[in-house]
């Protein structure tokens, strides 16, 4: 007995330690140790809850990687509904709203300016210090239960300190920020997958993921900006120090919300946010502004659905009009013939735009756009522009409604063709894209090419939208496995290309034939499998071959998986174009499994390393897992279980203890000679 309470003991402990590193790294932004530091904590607490499951609770940080998915959310009514706020666009409605709001209380109000982020409201219950409940705004009396998802938020506090309230709601704003909101449309274009519009339906949709998984794998954020409701202990009595308490409990408080005494310097916050919104971090639709004391919050009270103490000043919107020039058609990776448009060169917000998306057809048809249409178009982030509406009152009868059936139609033909390949034209049932039916249309080669390369696919460094074209239009590459047979001779027959930089390619291509098995998938360009589909699939069977032989049955089995994922996947090594393509990979080297460790490729097995100070070649983390990688283990401090200590430039006190226990030490070159000895 006495053995498990000490478990529980450390149990505790590390909960305690890796709560205090998210803090410091996810809300505060001020880490006190590195990555595979914090990676050792949770692997240990990962380790003991994994042998005693009785010691396992819903706040352990582990549980932030995400649960099982679950069928529908459930529905949460909330104690206190979740009112939208009343609007205002210009100033002469703001101070409208701040002389109705100062007859009915009489006297001075102070407000807080805060920003308002494009993003998911939601509305959290902490029981016995605990995170037990969060969820949507929903229609404001009842939200959806989407606390599995919630949980993988690293900024989100699972509990909180003794101090806080044994039961209290606060409310944030889950958002996705800008960079994340990019790198996730640009996985997506990649995948052929719709784009998000904005930043707000990325992180709805991410927050939204019945399964946890894939939310945990999004970078979501969350701001929180208001305290619900708190039982059992009293809390202050503005809203400024409402925020400033419930910063101390440890939630993250957007630190740009500032104090504002006068209706006049409410205005001045909005200006200088006005002009500087592009730069933050954030999408911001606008202001918010509340009067800051809670007891005239209470005394303004409510009309309708919205409270009077609040009101969201909104930004103008990042927009543009311009003509649209003509519609065309661009064959995609995996053969989707996708419109766009083409439009009379425009500034807006700073940015010359040329093109927007049109995303199919239908979508055109329903927002009635047609050629030579003056649009309004829209930017939101670094994203293609898209086209709002059209100007109809601008019409002047020469518009042309667009078909894209006609647009392709080719008269010699006879028929629709691919614009790049003549080849048919095919639709399938149910869906709204039209699709090239050859599978050995330049055009899909290509994308394919770029796609297989592609940073999130077998990572081929030096191969670019133009060498790609070159090897295809050479001939030296007609798919995706000839890139494994290409002769040095071959890439210097290419104009341009030297001798050194052929070398690198070369040296690339062949790095990437141990690509992990998740990537391998994503590479291959299966239609609608994503990056996160890919992992997923990789992570349920041990091969491709495995995965190759698995039924639409077995496909659907996994949660995450729908029957459109499940036919495209069997219908793609239902091909035996691509199987042949497969077969090729294998021969070539190409490492088409899971990464299980086998006997052979854990030269460093049972050996210890620990590194100390700076490297030079690499950071300490790629480090680390190359020696995993060789099947080695890896720890931040040195004990006598340790093998080897690195030493890096200005080693820590890890050296001196090193040196008294009798530990062998190395430098960074002979840790390089030795993982390249046992590559
Ligand atoms: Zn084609």
């Amino acid at each position: 007995m006495a053995e498990l309470g000490k478990v529980k003991a450390r149990i505790e402990k590390l909960k305690a330690q890796i709560n205090h590193h998210n803090y410091r790294y996810y809300v505060l932004d001020s880490p006190e140790i590195s990555d595979a530091e914090y990676d050792e904590l949770m692997r240990e607490l990962k380790g003991l809850e994994e042998k005693y499951p009785q010691f396992l609770t819903s706040d352990s940080p582990t549980q932030r990687v995400g649960a099982k998915p679950v069928e529908a959310f459930g529905v949460v009514e909330h104690p206190l509904p979740l009112l939208s706020l009343g609007n205002a666009f210009s100033e002469e409605e703001l101070i409208a709203w701040y002389n109705r709001i100062s007859k009915l209380v009489g006297g001075q109000l102070s407000f807080v300016g805060e920003h308002k982020i494009d993003g998911l409201a939601v509305a959290l219950t902490y029981v016995n210090r605990r995170l037990t409940i969060g969820a949507t705004r929903g229609d404001g009396f009842h939200g959806e239960d989407i606390t599995q998802n919630l949980r993988t938020i690293g900024s989100l506090p699972l509990s909180v300190p003794k101090e806080a309230p044994p039961r209290f709601e606060v409310r944030g704003e889950v958002f996705l920020p800008k960079v994340g909101f990019d790198k996730l449309n640009k996985e997506r274009a990649a995948e052929g997958l719709p784009l998000f519009a904005n930043p707000r339906n990325a992180a709805a949709g991410s927050a939204r993921q019945l399964d946890p998984r894939v939310t945990a794998r999004r970078p979501l954020d969350i701001y929180i900006y208001m305290l619900g409701y708190a039982e059992g202990r009293p809390t202050p009595s503005s809203h400024w120090e409402t925020m400033e308490y419930l910063g101390s409990l440890g939630f993250k408080v957007n630190p740009n919300n500032r104090k504002l005494a006068t209706i006049e310097q409410v205005s001045h916050f909005y200006d200088s946010w006005r002009e500087r919104r592009e730069d933050l971090p954030y999408e911001a639709d606008g202001i918010v502004v509340k009067v800051d004391s809670l007891d005239l919050q209470g005394r303004l009270g409510d009309i309708g659905h919205e409270p009077r103490w609040a009101i969201a000043y909104k930004f103008p919107a990042i927009q543009g009009t311009t003509r649209l020039k003509k519609i065309e058609i661009s064959v995609g990776r995996t053969g989707t013939l996708n419109p766009y448009a083409v439009l009379e060169p425009v500034a807006v917000g700073g940015v010359t735009i040329r093109k927007a998306a049109l995303h199919n057809e239908d979508d055109i048809r329903r927002k009635d756009i047609r050629e030579g249409d003056i649009v309004i178009i829209q930017r939101a982030g670094e994203v293609i522009p898209e086209i709002v509406a059209p100007v109809k009152g601008k019409r002047r009868g020469r518009e042309k409604e667009f078909r894209l059936l006609e647009k392709i139609y080719d008269s010699k033909k006879k028929r629709p063709a691919c614009p790049e390949c003549g080849a048919e034209v095919v639709k399938a049932e149910g869906e709204v894209m039209y699709y090239c039916s050859n599978a050995a249309c330049p055009a899909q080669i290509q994308e394919r090419l770029e796609h297989f390369v592609s940073r999130g696919g077998m990572d081929i460094r030096g191969i670019g939208e133009r060498l790609s074209a070159a090897l295809f239009e050479q001939g030296l590459v007609r798919d995706v496995s000839d890139l494994y047979y290409l002769k040095e001779k071959d890439l210097l027959k290419l104009e341009g290309m030297a001798e050194k930089s052929v070398g690198n390619i070369l040296g690339a291509i062949e790095k990437s034939k141990k690509t992990p098995l998740g990537r391998v998938i994503f590479a291959l360009g299966i239609r609608h499998v994503g990056g996160e589909m890919a992992e997923i699939l990789a992570n349920e069977f041990s091969s491709l071959d495995e995965l190759a032989q698995a039924s639409a049955e077995k496909l659907i089995a996994i949660t995450t998986v729908g029957p459109k994922i499940a036919e495209s996947v069997t219908a793609f090594f239902k091909q035996k174009e691509n199987r042949r393509i497969i077969k090729r990979l294998e021969k070539a080297g190409v490492r088409l499994k899971a990464e299980k460790i086998e006997a052979r490729e854990i030269p460093l097995a049972g050996q210890e390393f620990v590194i100390t100070g700076r490297l030079e070649n690499f950071s300490r983390q790629q480090a680390e897992a190359q020696i995993r990688a060789l099947g080695g283990s890896t720890k931040s401090d040195v004990t006598r279980q340790t093998d080897y200590l690195v030493v890096g430039a200005e080693p820590g006190s890890k050296l001196a203890k090193a040196k008294a226990l009798g530990i062998k030490q190395i430098s960074e070159e002979e840790l390089l000679r030795l993982l390249e000895q046992k590559t």
